[in-house]
């Protein structure tokens, strides 16, 4: 509740706007309004501060495409890590805590200085701006390294805590969200851990090697076998104990309140072997029908590597298989991130429909490749049939894949009226956030009206994977209340600084 509003309203009913629509003439009050926020944006498009001066207080609904792990800044995990009293190897930046394993690395074990010997001699300051700079994407010039795999190597540098940790970040992440205006997050939170192994793995990954993916009878027969296998090594135990874990490290953390709200999707490595890959798909959907706080699933890691390129459209049939089992289960697709010159041009033709078409994904996520897709405008049409909608990270396609401007696709899905979410994908590795990513639109983007970015944000809850009814309608009705707070706060500044210029 805003202190002040009551008041602020009523001056605006008088002076500006009036929220029930009163008609002079041909023009109501409601369309001046609406004109003198136009105008407005339109006068402040260019300018990047005032830009986010105005998205910074914007409420902007929901952030969909979000890794938990990478949306957690670097000084956070550094604090981690300085409570494990760390050794640091001062030329490699790699760490260790546990003396044994310290000891056992022999000659290297000469470079290793702990926290308090690094304090002592002045240099903890340093260690800990080159490990900043190691595990985000701060001061990044050109390391003589590609970005993306600058980007990718962060995940694996990072130090890796437990259950207790994972609380602490999407604290993190939800007071972060409530200072940044956004009221949802839906976090790729993690896989769920299983070690469990069925006997003949090689098998059945021998068979799946050579079934023909198309010839659905035969691979949903590997499937068949495959599953019912999992099945008696008794796997739902795992996702019982991730549902009961996830619930209690909620609820004690991010408990659902007025401000902001978190659910979870878990995800597949696309990197893993046909057969693992297929048991941790088995227990994402299992984990997300069984669980409301799991909303969704996805599929990560790099698009672009060997395993991802080779097991593509083993992985999308999989999905598909795996929606009949658990047929209430949504799930967003990283897919088509990709672009040219990063893998072969007849790779850039087919990601996104195979994820759409065959997998039947509801939400695509980043979809950059989309003007390289073959016959891509019924694929656009496609899409804003089904309203499947995409969602677009502006920064992260920046860095990473150096595509920008006129080069990325987002006028391609806002010409066919595919849905629109926009989204940070790993806010503390990019050192950005979500403001970032409108400012980026509203200023690459100049035929990207005001009332279509509205659009956008209203968006980030329509197309949210929120499975409880009345708390989805909640978030929408308050969100559509605070943007008409919001704009009428705007109006008011600008009359109250037009009259002061005035004066
Ligand atoms: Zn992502």
């Amino acid at each position: 509740m805003i202190p002040f509003a009551l008041p602020v309203r009523k001056i605006v009913t008088v002076l500006i706007v009036s929220t029930t629509l009163i008609v002079h003439g041909c023009i109501s009050e409601n369309e001046k309004s609406s004109q003198r926020l136009h105008n407005y944006f339109e006068s402040i498009r260019n300018n990047e501060a005032l830009l986010t001066a105005f998205f910074s207080e914007m409420p902007k609904g929901g952030d969909l495409h979000n890794h938990f792990s990478g949306s957690v800044y670097a000084e956070t995990y550094w604090n981690y890590l300085l409570r494990l009293r760390p050794w640091f190897d001062t030329v490699t930046l790699a760490f260790e805590y546990d003396s044994v394993k310290l000891t056992n690395k022999k000659g290297d074990y000469r470079r290793y200085r702990s926290a308090t010997q690094l304090i002592a001699a002045n240099k903890l300051g340093d260690i800990k701006q080159r490990i900043l700079q190691a595990w985000s994407v701060k001061d990044y010039v050109d390391l003589g390294i590609p970005s993306h795999k600058h980007f990718f190597d962060t995940f694996g540098k990072l130090p890796s805590g437990g259950w207790k940790e994972t609380g602490v970040g999407l604290k993190e992440l939800q007071n972060r969200a409530a200072r940044e205006n956004v009221q949802y997050l839906e976090l790729m939170l993690r896989s769920v851990p299983s070690d469990r192994m069925i006997t003949g793995e090689e098998r059945y990954a021998a068979s799946l090697k050579l079934v023909d993916y198309s010839d659905t009878v035969r691979l949903h027969a590997v499937l068949d076998s495959l599953t019912a296998a999992f099945r008696s090594i008794d796997l739902s135990a795992d996702v019982k104990a991730f549902n009961e874990k996830l619930l209690a490290i909620h609820n004690q953390y991010v408990p659902d309140n007025n401000a902001v709200t978190i659910r979870y999707q878990t995800y597949v490595n696309r990197r893993n072997e046909p057969v693992k890959f297929f048991r941790d798909l088995l227990t994402a959907f299992e984990a997300a029908q069984t669980n409301t706080l799991v909303t969704g699933v996805n599929i990560l890691s790099p698009e672009h590597g060997d395993v991802s390129m080779r097991d593509y459209k083993l992985h999308m049939y999989m999905f598909r298989y795996c929606s009949r089992l658990y047929n209430t289960v949504k799930y967003s697709m990283h897919a088509g991130e990709l672009t040219l010159g990063l893998v072969k041009p007849e790779d850039l033709t087919f990601h996104i429909q195979d994820a759409v078409y065959i997998a039947g994904a509801s939400r695509i996520g980043h979809g950059v490749d989309m003007a390289y897709e073959s016959d891509n405008s019924s694929l656009l049409r496609y899409m804003a049939g089904q309203k499947i909608a995409i969602e677009i990270n502006l920064f992260s396609n920046e860095f990473i894949l150096q595509v920008k401007e006129d080069r990325h696709p987002v006028s391609l899905y806002r010409k066919y009226q595919v849905p629109i979410v926009i989204s940070t994908d790993d806010a503390g590795i990019l050192r950005s956030n979500l403001v970032h990513q409108y400012v980026l639109l509203a200023k690459r983007y100049p035929q990207i009206s005001y009332t279509e970015i509205k659009q956008y944000i209203q968006n980030s809850i329509t197309y949210s994977f929120i499975k409880e009814t009345e708390l989805k309608q909640a978030l929408q009705d308050s969100l559509s209340q605070k943007i008409e707070k919001f704009e009428e706060k705007v109006l008011l500044d600008q009359a109250t600084l037009t009259r002061k210029a005035i004066q």
